[in-house]
């Protein structure tokens, strides 16, 4: 028994071998330069072997008791499937005359990593010890009865697990860097890191077998974006590559330590939008716009500019309905048609949303697909039209972790936001958006669950 184990390993590495030709060189024939392969050598050598087999299907071999007995072929049609249990099965064709079946299966390309199931009468298995990230290459031998011949190993069946996630974090470094790092995938080979160019394209800047990139070409104040893809050899020598959300960076230094606060600016975009970005501009600040995709096409370049300078644009519905009234798909739909307006100007996903007066309900919760985002200090700055009750109602109760809720399509409220982002920053406030602020505050925002502020955690 451990013989034909080790057997079957042998042929595998020697699979794996013809693997790697075929994988670095696609054009080469497996079948006529693998030298590996007794069967197929070259007859060059020795004429006299001319007549040894080619034909492996026609193959003998010499049995202990010196008679000759027809080899097994090896098995054909062999998948992988996930199956609802999140197990893999492994499946073939029978074999003719085929007793029982091994399976083996090596991880993530590493022929050290070989595991063997216990030999089968069956024409499945079932493999259990499935983990994400990893890719899974299972191979199929067949046996005679006496345990004693196994046929050539079958093609290969493959299983990528895809990662429960995979996130990239981002921090601006003491020296000017910004540092990304992110979530190890155990079957990727390398990852390449992508940084939006000034034509809104996502470019190729590095390719790396580590899980951090450091960029230097960086500068204070400024915003960059970024993507970040892992890349798994799969058996056919093809790559799989897979792409992280794009990520918007404001290359400046946050004091976790100091005071930071999230203005939001609801209903917009409007005439007045372009006027408070400027202003959070100058002032080293970022705020959230939870915008209207009916409002967009008219405001593209207040929300162009404000995504330029870092700040948060989100979802704040399609056209303001009052979202309880709706049904789960027109929920979703008015998410949608927003997200793809928002995703036209910025190139990437907004990633939270508010509803509009606040309303949510269990159906609300289910299908908006983001984290809801209310307040903690209602301005009440659409009732009022008042500058300095607006002015007040920030002032007289800010505190650290704050979510303020303004509206950005009133004159007072714009007057209010243009004394307010430097008088904040005078009184120590980092104005920063809602998703940093979740950042720094060490908070993992979830869908559907509902926020009023992000304050520092209690230890
Ligand atoms: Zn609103």
């Amino acid at each position: 028994m451990k013989k034909c184990v080790k057997l079957l390993i042998l042929m595998m590495a020697v699979f794996m071998l013809r693997m790697n030709v075929l994988a670095t060189v696609p054009i080469v024939n497996a079948d006529t330069n693998n030298t590996t392969d007794t069967a197929s050598t070259t007859s060059t050598t020795d004429a006299a072997n001319t007549a040894s087999t080619t034909d492996t299907t026609n193959a003998s071999t010499t049995s202990s008791n010196g008679q000759t007995v027809a080899k097994l072929s090896a098995p054909t049609g062999v998948k992988a499937v996930k199956n609802a249990k999140g197990n893999i099965s492994v499946i073939w064709n029978a074999v003719t005359g085929a007793a029982s079946y091994k399976v083996c299966r090596i991880t993530n390309n590493d022929d050290t990593k070989v595991k063997s199931f216990d030999a089968t009468k069956k024409t499945s298995i079932t493999d259990k010890d499935i983990k994400a990230g990893n890719l899974y290459v299972y191979y199929v031998a067949a046996m005679d009865g006496d345990d004693t011949h196994t046929s050539d190993v079958s093609e290969v069946a493959y299983h990528f697990e895809e990662p429960a996630e995979f996130v990239v974090n981002t921090s601006f470094t003491k020296k000017k860097k910004e540092k990304l790092t992110w979530t190890k995938v155990a079957g990727a080979s390398s990852y390449i890191v992508y940084k939006q160019n000034s034509n809104g394209e996502y470019e190729n800047i590095a390719c790396t077998d580590k899980t951090s990139y450091q960029d230097s070409k960086v500068k204070k104040g400024n915003t960059y974006k970024y993507k970040v893809g892992y890349q798994v050899v799969l058996p056919d020598g093809s790559v799989l590559l897979k792409k992280s959300k794009a990520i918007s960076v404001y290359a400046s230094l946050i004091d976790p330590n100091k005071k930071m606060v999230a203005l939001t600016f609801d209903d917009g975009p409007g005439k007045y939008t372009q006027e408070i970005v400027t202003c959070l501009k100058k002032n080293d600040s970022r705020a959230t716009f939870f915008v209207l995709g009916c409002n967009i096409n008219s405001y593209k370049s207040a929300v162009k500019n404000a995504d330029k300078i870092g700040c948060e644009i989100a979802n704040h519905s399609y056209d303001h309905t009052i979202l309880t009234r709706l049904s789960a798909a027109q929920v979703k739909k008015q998410m949608k048609d927003t997200d793809a307006k928002i995703k036209k100007i910025t190139g990437s996903n907004s990633t939270l949303m508010r509803c509009p007066g606040g309303g949510v309900n269990k159906t609300v919760q289910g299908a908006v697909g983001k984290p809801i985002i209310l307040w903690s200090i209602d301005t009440l700055d659409w009732k009022t039209r008042n500058t300095d009750k607006t002015i007040s109602a920030v002032m007289n109760n800010v505190k650290d972790g704050d979510i303020v809720l303004m509206h950005d399509i009133h004159e007072p409220t714009k007057r209010a936001a243009l004394y307010l982002i430097p008088e904040l920053r005078k009184k120590g406030y980092q104005l920063v958006t809602v998703s940093e602020l979740a950042k720094y505050r060490g908070y993992k925002l979830k869908k559907g669950t509902i926020y009023h502020s992000l304050r520092k955690k209690k230890k």
